[in-house]
């Protein structure tokens, strides 16, 4: 027998076909409360979209440790034989919901691990870089990316105007318009925590550490006239490709890497090292396996767990931290604060972003929505005489901590020997990509540029890419000007 309705404390309710009024033809009555509450719950179905990474879909799995990174950290989720249940969503950045998937942009990679010290969120993208190195430039990056505020367009005169003033984008712009600016699937791409990270072993020695997901399904992507033509036939097309695969049993899964870098190496490194505009180069810091990272379990509800699930890179555990990369600094402040103003001060509560593994003791308490209450005997406050928690240095280890001078000052990295705003994307160009890839990426950035870009920001785009690489500036500029006579 299928249940009763009921309403939402429930009261059996009496029709989901009428509503209850004055006569056959009189006004709807106002104490038709079940028809009040179904009207209200309905207008509030949705939370606050993003700004960012609106657009996405996810699963949950599993993390194997198979290697033996135990002498750089002693993070229990990365010791040998460890298995962690996991969380990701996928998503694209400047798109708002309902964007189709396949517009070119960088794929979010947000990871959770529900480990025994807590959750841990590795809040990365399908890129080991990105656009800007300081996260006071953010705002206007992204708001360059997204509509114009009188016609709410998008407009790529706005993205390449913010790029080529900002040209320390050079190198993710590079892989943007490369082939893997826009993946086949989600699991036909790499993910990286992208940041520079800290990790800590049990003897409290820090390395300098970054994460790379290495798709084991092999690496495919779109053309962009492929991409497009998704974009009208099949707006969902990553959502619903990893959805299905799961159904059918054919689980993606990335081999969890990393590079290691000796805290001694950091500043004689002919990169800096916390720019998050560069890569180490593998050649000085070759990847070091952990382990395997599966999904295998799509959500239940998509609401409750995909949309309402909530990454942060301030979520670190034992035996990891941060790093004097800014935008990670940036981050770790912006994140929690977006997901109180998004779902409220109590998100961590809901099931999918509560520790699973852990058991929580915390002072917080009270506020919208507050589900979680310690037993009633339990102190409010700290310290106090009554077996209320209690902080635990030995427990929480090393933080993580890194030593710097007291002054403030407002100033940019310091300059490595082979620090630049063109220089490794120049090494992407020429010495990663093929000739095949170089065409594309021409014909990518022409068409992309032909869209509406106008000077004085078209004499721009094509100092830049001279900037780049001399030949590509000046196929650039040929394309550009063939296809703006035509
Ligand atoms: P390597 O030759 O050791 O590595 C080249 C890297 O480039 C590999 O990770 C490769 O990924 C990746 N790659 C291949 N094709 C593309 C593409 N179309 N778009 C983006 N990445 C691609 O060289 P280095 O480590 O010294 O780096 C050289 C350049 O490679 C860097 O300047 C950077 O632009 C790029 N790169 C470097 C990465 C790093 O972490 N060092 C990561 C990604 C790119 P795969 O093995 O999956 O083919």
């Amino acid at each position: 027998m299928t249940p009763r309705t009921t309403t939402n404390v429930g009261i059996p309710v009496a029709s989901d076909d009428e509503s209850l009024t004055a006569g056959t033809q009189g006004p709807i009555l106002l104490h038709d409360h079940y028809l009040i509450e179904k009207l209200a719950q309905f207008n509030r179905e949705r939370v606050p979209e993003r700004i960012v990474h609106a657009k996405g879909g996810g699963a949950f799995g599993e993390l194997v440790v198979t290697g033996d990174v135990s002498r750089y950290t002693k993070a229990k989720l990365f010791q040998p034989g460890a298995r962690t249940e996991s969380l990701v969503r996928f998503s694209t950045v400047a798109g708002e919901q309902g964007s189709p998937d396949t517009w070119r942009d960088p794929r979010g990679f947000a990871v959770k691990f529900y480990t025994e010290d807590g959750n841990y969120d590795l809040v990365g993208n399908n890129t080991p870089i990105f656009f800007i190195k300081d996260p006071i430039k953010f705002p206007d990056f992204i708001r360059s990316q997204k509509r114009l505020p009188g016609s709410g367009l998008r407009d790529h005169n706005m993205q390449w105007d913010f790029w080529t003033l900002r040209p320390e984008s050079a190198h993710q712009v590079t892989w943007l318009l490369g082939d893997r600016g826009i993946p086949k699937t989600w699991r036909h791409m790499d993910g990286f925590g992208s940041h520079t990270y800290q990790w800590v072993n049990a003897d409290g020695e820090r390395f300098w550490v970054k994460y790379h997901f290495k798709t084991d399904q092999g690496i495919e992507f779109l053309t962009q006239d492929q991409a497009d033509e998704l974009a009208g036939s099949d707006p969902d097309h990553h959502r619903k490709d990893l959805y299905e695969s799961i159904e059918r049993g054919e689980f993606p899964s990335w081999t969890l890497k990393v590079q290691i870098m000796p805290v001694a190496d950091a500043e004689n490194y002919r990169f800096n090292p916390f720019d998050l505009t560069k890569v180490w180069s593998q050649q000085d810091y070759p990847l070091i396996e952990v382990g395997t990272w599966t999904l295998n379990r799509n959500p239940e509800n998509f609401f409750s767990e995909i949309e309402l699930s909530s990454f942060e890179p301030s979520n670190v555990v034992p035996g990891i931290g941060f790093s004097p990369d800014k935008m990670l600094l940036g981050r770790v402040f912006s994140y929690a604060d977006a997901h109180r103003y998004r779902i409220g001060a109590n998100y961590a509560q809901l099931p999918v972003n509560s520790a699973k593994a852990a058991t929580v003791h915390s002072y917080s308490k009270e506020g919208a929505m507050a589900y979680r209450f310690n037993a009633p005997d339990v102190p409010v406050y700290a310290p106090n005489s009554y077996d209320g928690p209690h902080a635990d240095p030995a427990a929480a280890g090393d933080e993580g901590l890194w030593s710097f001078d007291g002054s403030a000052v407002r100033a940019g990295y310091i300059q490595h020997a082979e620090d630049g705003d063109f220089t490794q994307a120049g090494t992407l160009v020429r010495e990663v990509l093929d000739d095949g890839e170089r065409e594309r990426l021409v014909d990518n950035i022409v068409g992309h540029v032909l869209d509406g870009v106008r000077e004085p920001v078209l004499s721009r785009v094509f100092e830049y890419w001279r900037n780049v690489d001399e030949d590509l500036g000046k196929k650039v500029e040929e394309g550009v000007r063939q296809g703006s006579d035509s």
